[in-house]
């Protein structure tokens, strides 16, 4: 049976045809009743008509309301409206399940986002989340195609991991310990021995660790999985449990890291635009304004270079007052982020060389012993998209790093061993995907880009 995207791109037909999916709209008339039906292949629905010729479709008919599964047995006619090529003209309909007009909450008219998040299992059957969905399945191919075609392997690192890798305590902890009665040591210190893994263990944070054993044998690999980050920030751009893509590459540094950051960026926003111009149009049209010109943009675009340092000097030079005051040695906002991409760079921005005390143990130290091998990109109307860094690759300098944290280095000890045998430069990103997809679609809120959100004090459906 064919989907509904490809029946509107046949050509009128009279070989009879079945097509079935959800009634999103019905008019009623004397003689005829029009349906739009939509399958999710496609933003367009189909339009059906069919004619009153006996009472038993007349009865089917009145059961039928928005929101009813249904199948329609017909042809494919030319359409004398002019939304569509295509029209199928019923002489058969079977209802399947009846959506109820007084319960149903979907009606046609616009709903706000955040009604539609508590009804997470009817959403998609929206125009929005359904071409949400459809971009995101694409952009997943489109990732894998990047990388398959670039000879890089897909790796799949573990969900549950004993290593916090960016150690900055959004782990969220596995055990089967009781919680009610936890088996303490003597100092009243968890007994972890107890626990399944014999010691404390959690959801990844980042494949990053694990990623850099394969590519230190397999030269390329991709990562592209789940995390999950207790993240008690309530924005519009963090969940707790996101999907993540990390590059890592073997002889590399930050340079060859960069360029692909930039490289793999445009393929992925040329990839959308080629493969969903309908729901992109969509977007451009009803969420985000200028959208697809602004995407294009980037992909003619060359990404400005910008050291932390010259940020900081930017933003100190900005006349502007920001929530967070900037000096050298804090972290960036997404505001800060937002300014340097926007106002000053007017397009994407690599930012690079950040102060060591802000980012994570792994990261490169540079000669000024001040500043790491960092790499941040960020995009106008998000901020931050992709994370990465070239590794330090020196074992002496990674076990004073790791120290210097108050990290214990036994727990590294598979991780400081790459850097005793083969080591290399070598150099990786994390792109989050929802974020991606954010800046893809222009929806505003990262909830409505992944079917199923996880946030604080949220784990509906
Ligand atoms: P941010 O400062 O925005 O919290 P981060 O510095 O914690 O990001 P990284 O650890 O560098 O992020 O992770 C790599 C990428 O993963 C980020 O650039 C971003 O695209 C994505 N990411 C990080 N945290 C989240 C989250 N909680 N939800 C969704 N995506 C995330
Ligand atoms: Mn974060």
């Amino acid at each position: 049976m064919k989907r509904i995207r490809e029946l509107l791109q046949s050509d009128p037909t009279d070989q009879p045809l079945i097509v079935e999916g959800w009634i999103r709209t019905k008019r009623d008339s004397k003689h005829f009743c029009f349906f739009e039906i939509n399958d999710g292949s496609s933003l367009k629905s189909l339009q059906v008509i069919i004619d009153k010729t006996s009472e038993e479709i007349n009865q089917t008919i009145q059961r039928i309301s928005t929101g009813a599964s249904v199948s329609f047995s017909g042809i494919l006619a030319e359409s004398p409206g002019k939304n569509q090529r295509v029209e199928m003209k019923a002489d058969k309909v079977e209802l399947i399940g009846e959506a109820p007009p007084e319960s149903y909450p979907l009606q046609k008219k616009r709903h706000s986002f955040e009604f539609l998040r508590d009804i997470a299992h009817l959403r998609p059957r929206t125009n929005t989340l359904g071409a949400v969905t459809r971009v995101r399945s694409a952009l997943s191919h489109g990732v894998h195609s990047f990388f398959q075609e670039r000879g890089f392997l897909y790796i799949h690192t573990p969900i549950i991991t004993a290593s916090d890798c960016e150690g900055a305590g959004e782990m969220f902890q596995v055990t089967t310990l009781p919680l009610g009665d936890v088996p303490k040591q003597k100092k009243g210190d968890v007994d972890y021995t107890q626990d399944f893994f014999g010691k404390p263990a959690g959801l990844t944070v980042s494949g990053q660790l694990e990623g850099e054993i394969y590519a230190l044998a397999m030269k390329h690999i991709y990562t592209f999985g789940p995390t999950f980050r207790a993240e008690n920030s309530n924005t519009s751009r963090h969940l707790a449990e996101f999907w993540m893509i990390e590059p890592e590459m073997a002889f590399c540094t930050l340079d060859g890291n960069m360029a692909l950051a930039e490289e793999f960026l445009k393929y992925l926003f040329r990839y959308v635009l080629e493969h969903c111009g309908d729901d992109m149009e969509f977007f451009n049209q009803w969420i985000h304004k200028g959208l697809i010109d602004s995407l294009q943009g980037v992909v003619e675009s060359t990404f400005t270079h910008l050291t932390y340092t010259d940020a900081v000097r930017e933003l100190k030079g900005a006349n502007r007052e920001f929530d967070y005051p900037v000096s050298w040695g804090v972290d960036l906002q997404s505001e800060h982020e937002k300014y340097l991409t926007e106002e000053v760079c007017k397009g994407p921005v690599i930012v690079t060389d950040y102060p060591r005390e802000i980012k994570a143990f792994y990261m490169k130290l540079n000669d000024d012993e001040k500043t790491v091998r960092a790499m941040d990109v960020l995009v106008p109307r998000l901020g931050e998209i992709i994370g990465g860094s070239e590794r330090e690759d020196r074992y002496d300098l990674l076990l004073r790093r790791l120290k210097d944290q108050g990290l214990n280095p036994d727990d590294y000890w598979w991780y400081l061993d790459l850097r005793r045998y083969g080591s290399v430069p070598h150099s990786g990103f994390g792109l989050g995907f929802e974020r991606a997809i954010q800046y893809i679609t222009g929806m505003q809120n990262i909830r409505d880009v992944i079917p199923f959100p996880r946030t604080v004090r949220n784990a509906e459906f």
